[in-house]
């Protein structure tokens, strides 16, 4: 009997994957592994959220696998080092993993290449599309996202035969034995989300299914943090607990339906459509730091790389515990710190007043994020940042400064999502609710908030603020 390894990252289902597949028909028996990486679970870029969103996916997967015959086996140790061992200790003939392309893991992968007796094969299944297919007609990347996702639609839609099925079996060998699944540290009582592909399956599925499914009111609700108008599928998308296809066929389908059928949403073929093109950025990110892997860690636009980030760590600490006094801001960060999860428009807010109002380096930012995000993607967060910072890519112009109390009035205009995360301005009249330092002692004593005390004065002045920031961003201009 030939026993194959199908060594697991961030692809943690069993239905449509490539590399689960290629494993099946690559041996007679197929050990699935995780190897617990310490250089992993101790960087300043991980987080004890999404540690124990990855250990409840294991615990998932697992149970997905002994259901099927099988088990995931955990090991602790360098990649390198533990897929060699056990390739020894099963004369295993052959690796098969998700190709990543992250710079970390992209070495890694070459180094255990390079350790293992037997060939270890890179299968594709993180985006729909393989980043080296997706290119201008010379070769070169695109940086542009326009033509990226023109380019990306070309390359054809996902059908439902694409789908590969869960396996219904999976024969694995008795032997050998691993470590248990990590189950400490729990999963915090705020996350919102229960792991595996189940759960992801039904995360999806509530988004698209039926004729009025928030797909359809997309369009309209997305930029609205109070409302629960966006799929929530990040964290599964993040682990692979979705295939990246799955999700891209569900909003094809979605498409097809509202072309098919009498939509109560007039919108509802834009708004799917629109859905889709969140993916396609979402590719569109793996694609940059495939292709640019030094944005982990600089400027796209090199010459940002000189700003004179102003980087005060009072400033930096208020801004991580919600505290600046700007309540979508502070409300936002709160979201963060106990969920795990940040709704897209106020990671926009919130990126840009650390970036612009506080002149603090986008990196900060961008760490913090991976600290507290389930979703913390190398690829999304570090385009998130350098956008929003106008340091990256197709970025936002380094002048579009968000005002944080418009932003509020705007997208939270009923206070919906200010009040759910700051108790302490339940009672502020919507008139305040996004300037609150404008309310009269008696209005902060009618309202239970007095000012400095139960909610903090604004750190900075926002249109001081605007001018100090465009100012650092002329001066590297003109260097
Ligand atoms: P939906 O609106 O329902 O979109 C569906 C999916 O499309 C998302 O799950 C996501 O996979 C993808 N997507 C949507 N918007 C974007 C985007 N702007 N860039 C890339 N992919 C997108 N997303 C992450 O998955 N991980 C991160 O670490 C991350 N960090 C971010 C940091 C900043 C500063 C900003 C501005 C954005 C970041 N995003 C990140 C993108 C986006 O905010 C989230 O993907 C989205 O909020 C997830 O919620 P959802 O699943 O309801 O999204």
């Amino acid at each position: 009997m030939s026993t194959v390894i199908w060594w697991v990252r961030r692809d943690l289902r069993l239905t449509d994957n490539q590399a689960l597949h290629a494993a099946i028909a690559g041996g007679d028996q197929v050990l699935p592994l995780f190897v617990l990486d310490q250089r992993l679970l101790e960087s300043s870029y991980t987080g004890a959220k999404r540690t124990a969103w990855l250990f409840a996916g294991l615990a998932a997967l697992d149970a997905d696998l002994r259901s099927r015959g099988s088990r995931l086996l955990v090991r602790c140790g360098n990649p390198a080092d533990v897929l060699a061992q056990l390739c020894r200790e099963t004369k295993a003939t052959a690796v098969f993993a998700e190709r990543d392309y992250s710079p970390f893991a992209v070495r890694r992968d070459a180094a255990v290449s390079s350790a293992l007796p037997v060939p270890l094969h890179l299968k594709p299944g993180v985006t729909v599309h393989p980043p080296e297919m997706v290119h201008k007609e010379d070769g070169n990347p695109f940086i542009v996202y326009t033509p990226f996702s023109k380019r990306w639609r070309s390359l054809g839609q996902v059908r439902r035969s694409d789908i590969l099925p869960a396996p219904q079996m999976v024969q694995t060998p008795g032997e050998p034995q691993g470590e248990a699944i990590p189950t400490a540290p729990h999963l915090p009582p705020g996350v919102p989300f229960a792991a595996g592909e189940a759960a992801a399956k039904q995360q999806l599925s509530n988004f698209v299914m039926g004729t009025k499914a928030p797909i359809f009111a997309y369009r309209r609700l997305r930029d609205q943090p109070g409302a629960d108008g966006t799929a929530q599928v990040s964290p599964y998308l993040r682990f692979g607990m979705i295939s990246a296809r799955l999700a891209a066929l569900a909003a094809y389908e979605a498409i097809e339906r509202a072309d098919d059928e009498d939509m109560a949403e007039g919108d509802a073929r834009k708004s799917a459509d629109t859905w889709l093109a969140e993916l396609i950025w979402r590719e569109f990110y793996v694609s940059i730091l495939h292709y640019f892997p030094q944005v982990r860690g600089s400027s796209f636009r090199t010459e940002y790389d000189r700003m004179d980030w102003h980087n005060d760590d009072a400033a930096f600490a208020a801004w991580c515990a919600g505290r600046t006094g700007y309540p979508i801001v502070d409300a936002a960060m709160r979201q963060l710190v106990t969920q795990g999860w940040m709704h897209n428009r106020t990671r926009m807010i919130t990126a840009s007043f650390l970036v612009k109002d506080l002149l603090v380096d986008w990196r900060w930012g961008e760490r913090f994020f991976m600290q507290h995000l389930v979703d913390g993607d190398p690829a999304a967060n570090n385009g998130g940042w350098q956008w929003t910072a106008g340091t990256g890519t197709d970025a936002a112009p380094y002048f579009r400064v968000f005002n944080p109390i418009l932003q509020g009035k705007k997208f939270d205009p009923d206070g919906v999502y200010v009040r759910r995360w700051l108790p302490e301005l339940a009672h502020v009249p919507d008139e305040f609710l996004h300037e609150p330092w404008q309310m009269q002692t008696s209005d902060q004593t009618k309202a239970h908030c007095i000012l400095g005390k139960d909610y903090p004065l604004p750190i900075v002045d926002h249109h001081a603020a605007r001018e100090r920031v465009l100012a650092a961003y002329s001066a590297v201009k003109a260097d």
